[in-house]
């Protein structure tokens, strides 16, 4: 080949001169042009993506209808609801009692469990809690255990607070969760109240009590936060959840409160 076109090329007829530049012309067109012409054009296609709706059959879906849910028969995922919960009533000498606080519907507990005096009640709402706590800490083995305080009235509770002499125990009327019914009192025979920690029956009250709701209201390591010394004898009923949280977390219900309450 390479000698043929070397032949022709050798061939330098005048006449032949203007064929030659059509044929270089064409040879020129076909190796080059069309070449150049056919790759910019599949670049233009390429480049406005008309090259793949050309190739799909289908039509591009708008952008909108691509960011439904492509499989219909799958249900939507369920919308998250966040309920903050029902957080026990904090009663303490910064947060007395309302004044519109509705009268404490109580309950007498005598003969339904051991108690100090015939009188002792407590909120409708704790009476069945309390059993059962009672009723499980005999199951467990232990006796002497009693109610020793339950609900009291503001005039009680004032009553009470202008006979203390020590003061860190008692709050001022208005100021006292034993006005509200939650709050009980237990006590075991012949056992000092300050010493119930160290009593088993004692011990298994506190360490027991969230398991029906109650917690040991106002715990040795929390009274800077409470503001009443140890009570190793005032439980209160603050609800099966408030009190697995403050049991699993070591809160006082003050610490409870600003937690979930903020
Ligand atoms: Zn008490």
């Amino acid at each position: 080949m390479l000698r043929k076109n070397s032949a022709r090329q050798n061939i330098r007829a005048p006449g032949a001169r203007p064929r030659r530049r059509r044929r270089i012309r064409r040879g020129f067109a076909a190796k080059v042009l069309l070449p150049v012409f056919f790759l910019a054009a599949l670049a233009i296609l390429i480049s406005t993506g008309a090259l793949g709706r050309m190739l799909s059959a289908a039509p591009a879906p708008p952008p909108e209808q691509s960011e439904q849910p492509t499989a219909a028969s799958e249900p939507p995922p369920p919308p998250v609801i966040t309920l903050k919960p029902a957080l026990p009533l904090l009663v303490n000498a910064q947060n007395p009692l309302p004044e519109d606080y509705p009268a404490v519907k109580t309950v007498d507990m005598y003969r339904k469990v051991d108690v100090l005096n015939v009188s002792i009640k407590v909120s409708e709402e704790i009476a069945a809690p309390l059993i059962e706590m009672f009723d499980a800490a005999k199951a467990a083995g232990h006796s002497g255990m009693f109610l020793s305080d339950g609900y009291r009235t503001e005039t009680e509770q004032q009553a009470l607070y202008d006979a203390a002499e020590n003061k860190a125990f008692v709050q001022p009327p208005g100021c006292s969760e034993h006005q509200t019914g939650l709050s009980v009192d237990i006590s075991i025979s012949k056992v000092p109240a300050a010493q119930m920690a160290d009593n088993p029956t004692g011990k298994w009250f506190i360490e027991n009590c969230w398991q029906y709701g109650f917690i040991l209201r106002y715990p040795a390591d929390k009274a800077d936060i409470t503001g009443i010394s140890y009570e190793p004898w005032h439980f209160r009923y603050v609800g099966l959840d408030a009190a697995k949280v403050c049991h699993d977390q070591n809160l006082c219900l003050e610490e409870y409160i600003e937690m979930f309450g903020g």
